[in-house]
This record gives structure tokens, C-alpha cells and sequence, in this order.
């Protein structure tokens, strides 16, 4: 695509993109700053405007019907989360019976480690990127102690070459075959959310697999950001939360993905409370744990209606829209943005203003980071003060998303202007 840096081209790619209507099904922030361009879809999406509906609906309910709820609200509580799954399935590529939404993010991944990292003596390493999101880290750390192992020995992480700033796939394949005798997990964030380098979950899922290892996926960036297909890739287990590209709202219920060949193994290990009891025998509050088939056999509790609601609004967009479409939007958004940043950095040699993020549109979803040399931190103060929401990461990354459903051409190109004016004012 030949990109512009102009008002006039950025208003007219805003006037041909099939998905412009969507920005009006969002509140967009205004903070009474003198622009106002949300860029951190990556951290917190925005409030979809039919969010207060759906949980005014659940409110009134309530006040009707009280318990009866559960079977006679409008969208009964004791199904509910079985409104969610059919679209929450077609933004992961996964069939129905292989996810479920439940809990949070980091709970689920421990609960599907229960089932997937079931190390043995010599069999016990995890493989995963360096710089992961600390509670991945945490979690890394924990569960190999837990079985035993000491973490520094038994997770094994990955990172980018010298004076390279993302991982270099082959490094990691590599690595899987250097240890291939003892590994027994391969964990990734699908998406990595300091850097924003997609990783090729179909090939470390097959280079798992030779190993005779697992291959699980924290996709808290990736869903609803790239378009993913985790049952044809053949993926083992993934979870994801919901409030990021997703936008239910902050906190709100996480998701999981068991492939199907492992749904119907009823002897995996794993932790039971009564929502992943058989359905049909759930209230008769027997003893003998039988788990349901397919994904929904991993939950523990009934969850949250209210935050189910929004889930559901949300959702339902993603299932409209189709993610080929988001994602065709995204590559020309993310890529002007780009070719913003790129003129930017032209323009002022002296701000050694670097992209870490990888080139290929194949390697990336909607975020680009980047760095200025040594005035990150001042600068993004002052994008901040000047309206422009995005964040920065320590020691000295800057991320930035333009998310397709609601920015605009035209807030790339504010933000280019506002960045100009900056990065004009530090050069004098
Ligand atoms: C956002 C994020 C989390 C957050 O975990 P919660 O359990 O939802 O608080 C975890 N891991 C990654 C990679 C994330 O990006």
C-alpha cells in the first residue's frame, strides 16, 4: 500500500474502510486533553455502548425473578456461558466443544498446567520466551517448583539475538531439538506483549509435538488480535483473557481452549468442582467426579453473569465483523503507523527512533513498539498530556495499538502530528 503522511489520505482511507461504522459502537474516552486517540486496545479495550444494555437486562432479571433466574431470565444464568462459546469459538479457530470461558487468565492457565505439565524426572523442561508477561513467569516458576524442579534449570527461555529485538524462530526450534529428550512443555504467548512479535503457533506446535513435548499458549494478545486456528494447528490447551482486544471490561472472565483429543480423555488429571460435573447429574450433589466432555469438564465454579453479559455484547460484534476482516483492516492500520513512526525517525536522526516490533505484517498483530534513545520517558509523558493513550513499558518501550474495530486512519495520523511537535520542541 502507498501510504501518506497527510490528513487528506488518512480521511480518505477512513471514508473506504468497510468496517468505519464499527467506531461508533464504542465510548471513546475523552479526557479533556487537547486530542483524544486511544492507542492501548493491547492493555484495556474499550466499552462497547451495548454493554449497558446487556447488563441492565441481567439487573432486571435479577430484581424479577430472583433464583428462578437461573432457568427463567431471558438468557437463562445456568446456561448463560453457553451463549458465549459459539463466537468465542470462531475468534480462536476452535470447535465448540473446545472452549469454554471461565475464571481468569492466570487461574487458568494453572488449572490446565494441572492436566498439561505433568513432568517426570528427566522429562520436565519448559521452553518459552524470555520477557514474558510477569505472571506467565510467575507462573513458570511456581509450577516447575511445585513438581520439584528448580526453575532456573527447568524452564529454558528464549531470547533475541544480541542487538536484536525480537526472537529469531529458528533459535527457538532449535532450542526444542537441543532439549528434545527433556522437555515437556513448549510455552509461548502467542502474541508477546512487550514486544508484540507473533509467533508461528502451527510450526512450535509441530516442533513440540516431534519432541514428544506439549504445546500450550497464553493468547491474552493474540485473541481477538490475529486471526487464529488452534484446532487445525493442533494446539494441546490455550487461555486468554477477555478485557483486552476483546472488550469486555477490566477484570472480566478469561476463556480456555483443551483440543478435542484431549476432551474426551477422562483420565488426564485434572482439579473438579461442580460446573464441570456432568450437566445432566449436576444437582443431584453426588459424590464421583465425572467431568463433562470437551473443554467445559475444566470449570470449577458458575461464573459471573453480569461480566458474562458484556462478554456476550462484545463478542457478538467479533462474530459479525469476522476476524479476516479485522485482520485485513488491521495489517493497513498497523502499517501506517508504521510508515508514520518510519517518517518520523527520518525526519529526526537524532531521536534514534527504533521499532522493535518485527517488519513482517506475517509477525505481528495491531501493536508496534518502540523506543526513542533515552527520552522515552519524557516523551511519552508529554503524547500523554497532549491525549494520546498508550503505554510504557520499563526500561524504555513505548507500545502502541491501533485497534481495527475503533481507530481510525486519521488517529494514526494525529499521532503523528502530536509525535512531530514533540520530537521538534526536544530537537531545539
Ligand atoms: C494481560 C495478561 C495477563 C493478565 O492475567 P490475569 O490473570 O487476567 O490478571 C496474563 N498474561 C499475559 C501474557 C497478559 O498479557
Amino acid at each position: 500500500m502507498d501510504y501518506q503522511i497527510s490528513r487528506d489520505f488518512a480521511a480518505q482511507q477512513d471514508e473506504l474502510d468497510p468496517l468505519k461504522g464499527y467506531r461508533d459502537k464504542f465510548h471513546l474516552p475523552d479526557l479533556g486533553r487537547e486530542q483524544s486517540i486511544y492507542f492501548s486496545g493491547h492493555s484495556l479495550g474499550l466499552q462497547p455502548k451495548a454493554a449497558r444494555a446487556a447488563v441492565e437486562l441481567e439487573l432486571s432479571d435479577w430484581a424479577r425473578y430472583g433464583v428462578e433466574g437461573h432457568f427463567d431470565a431471558t438468557n437463562p444464568w445456568y446456561s448463560y456461558h453457553e451463549l458465549l462459546t459459539a463466537p468465542m469459538a470462531g475468534i480462536v479457530g476452535a470447535k465448540e466443544s473446545e472452549v469454554v470461558c471461565m475464571n481468569s487468565l492466570s487461574t487458568n492457565l494453572h488449572l490446565l498446567f494441572v492436566s498439561f505439565y505433568r513432568p517426570s524426572a528427566h522429562r520436565y523442561k519448559i521452553i518459552s520466551e524470555a520477557k514474558m508477561f510477569p505472571s506467565d513467569r510467575y507462573l513458570l516458576e511456581t509450577q516447575t517448583r511445585f513438581h520439584g524442579h528448580d526453575p532456573d534449570d527447568a524452564i529454558v527461555e528464549i531470547y533475541p539475538r544480541d542487538g536484536e529485538g525480537v526472537i529469531r524462530e529458528e533459535d527457538i526450534l532449535e532450542a526444542i531439538e537441543t532439549h528434545a529428550d527433556q522437555v515437556a512443555l513448549v510455552f509461548f504467548g502467542g502474541v508477546n506483549y512487550f514486544t508484540g512479535q507473533l509467533f508461528d503457533m502451527r510450526k512450535l506446535t509441530a516442533a513440540a509435538h516431534a519432541a514428544g513435548a506439549i504445546a500450550g499458549f497464553d493468547l491474552a494478545h493474540a485473541a481477538g488480535n490475529v486471526p487464529l486456528q488452534l484446532n487445525e494447528w493442533g494446539v494441546d490447551f490455550a487461555a486468554w483473557c477477555s478485557y483486552k482486544y476483546l472488550n469486555s471490561g477490566p477484570g472480566n472472565a478469561g476463556a480456555i481452549f483443551v483440543h478435542e483429543r484431549h476432551g474426551m480423555s477422562f483420565d488426564i488429571p485434572r482439579f473438579g468442582g461442580w460446573w464441570g460435573h456432568d450437566k445432566e447429574r449436576r444437582f443431584l450433589m453426588e459424590s464421583g467426579f465425572a467431568p463433562m466432555k470437551g473443554a467445559e469438564g475444566w470449570q470449577l465454579s458458575n461464573v459471573a453473569v453480569i461480566g458474562m453479559s458484556i462478554l456476550k455484547s462484545s463478542i457478538e460484534i467479533f462474530d459479525e465483523v469476522g476476524m479476516d476482516a479485522l485482520r485485513n483492516k488491521s495489517e493497513k492500520l498497523t502499517g501506517y503507523l508504521e510508515f508514520v513512526i518510519d517518517s518520523l525517525a527520518e525526519e529526526f536522526p537524532d531521536a534514534a527512533i527504533g521499532i522493535v516490533t518485527s517488519r513482517d505484517a506475517g509477525q505481528r498483530g495491531s501493536q508496534l513498539s518502540f523506543d526513542i534513545a533515552g527520552r522515552e520517558k519524557d516523551i511519552f509523558d508529554k503524547m500523554t498530556a497532549a491525549g494520546v493513550v498508550g503505554d510504557f513499558r520499563e526500561p524504555c518501550m513505548i507500545r502502541v495499538a491501533p485497534v481495527p474495530l475503533y481507530n481510525s486512519f486519521q488517529d494514526v495520523y494525529t499521532f503523528g502530528e502530536v509525535m512531530r511537535e514533540l520530537l521538534a520542541e526536544g530537537a531545539g
